[in-house]
C-alpha cells in the first residue's frame, strides 16, 4: 500500500462511519495497526461513532456482570427438557428408564390375552383389559366405550413422572400422549375411533419420549 493510498484511505475513513464489526473489534482491541489509526480519526471527528463505542462497552460491562433471574433459569430448564433422552440430565434419564421397564411389563400384560383371540365381543362400555403393575405404581385398562370407540387410560400415584410424554401406537392408531397430574398422581387417557381401531389388538408399541416442558417441580 502507498502513501498516497493510505492517505486517501485516511481521508474516506474520516467521513465514513464506523462498520458494527469496525466498533466490536475497536471495543475488544483487535484492530490492527492501520485499522486503529483509521478508527481514531474517525471518532477523533465523529460524535455518533464515538458514542456508539461507549454503549458498546457499556452493553459488554453489563453482560458480564449480569446476574441470572428466575426468568433467564426457567429458559434454560426449558432448553434442557427439549433435550433428546440420552443428554438428559440424570436424574430425569433414570425416571424415564424407570417408566419404561414399567411399559414394557404392562406391554406384555397386554399382549398376552389379546394374541389369543380378536376382541369382538363384549357389552358396550365394558372394560376389556385391565393391568396393575405388583407395587401399584401403574395402573392401566381399557374399556370399549358405547360409540365403540377404544379408550386406554393410564394411572400412576408416582408424581415423578408427571409431564412424561408417550407414544402409544395400536395397530394404524398412533397417539403422542402426556401423563398429567390428576388427583394425588398422574394419568393419561388414549381414545381409539372406531375404524381406527386395530384388528389385530397384540399389534401394539409404547413408547417413552421424554418429560415435557410442561414438568415445573425440576
Ligand atoms: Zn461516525
Amino acid at each position: 500500500m502507498g502513501l498516497e493510498d493510505i492517505e486517501q484511505l485516511l481521508k474516506d475513513a474520516k467521513f465514513r462511519h464506523l462498520s458494527e464489526a469496525t466498533l466490536t473489534s475497536y471495543s475488544d482491541g483487535q484492530l490492527d495497526k492501520v485499522g486503529l489509526a483509521l478508527a481514531d480519526a474517525h471518532l477523533s471527528l465523529c460524535l455518533i461513532c464515538k458514542r456508539r463505542l461507549t454503549f458498546l462497552k457499556e452493553e459488554a460491562e453489563a453482560l458480564e456482570s449480569y446476574v441470572m433471574t428466575e426468568e433467564d433459569h426457567a429458559s434454560i430448564d426449558q432448553l434442557i427438557k427439549s433435550e433428546p433422552v440420552n443428554r438428559l440430565p440424570d436424574y430425569i434419564s433414570n425416571e424415564l428408564h424407570r417408566l419404561n421397564s414399567y411399559l414394557r411389563d404392562l406391554l406384555n400384560a397386554w399382549i398376552v390375552p389379546f394374541s389369543e383371540k380378536a376382541t369382538r365381543g363384549g357389552n358396550d362400555g365394558d372394560e376389556i383389559w385391565r393391568y396393575e403393575s405388583k407395587d401399584g405404581m401403574l395402573t392401566a385398562w381399557a374399556v370399549l366405550e358405547k360409540n365403540a370407540s377404544l379408550t386406554v387410560h393410564f394411572s400412576s400415584p408416582d408424581l415423578a413422572w408427571e409431564g412424561a410424554r408417550i407414544l402409544f401406537r395400536l395397530g394404524p392408531f398412533s397417539k403422542e400422549i402426556a401423563l398429567q397430574r390428576k388427583d394425588s398422581g398422574v394419568a393419561a387417557k388414549i381414545e381409539i375411533p372406531r375404524r381406527e381401531r386395530a384388528r389385530n389388538m397384540a399389534d401394539i408399541s409404547i413408547k417413552v419420549l421424554d418429560l415435557s416442558a410442561s414438568r415445573k417441580d425440576l
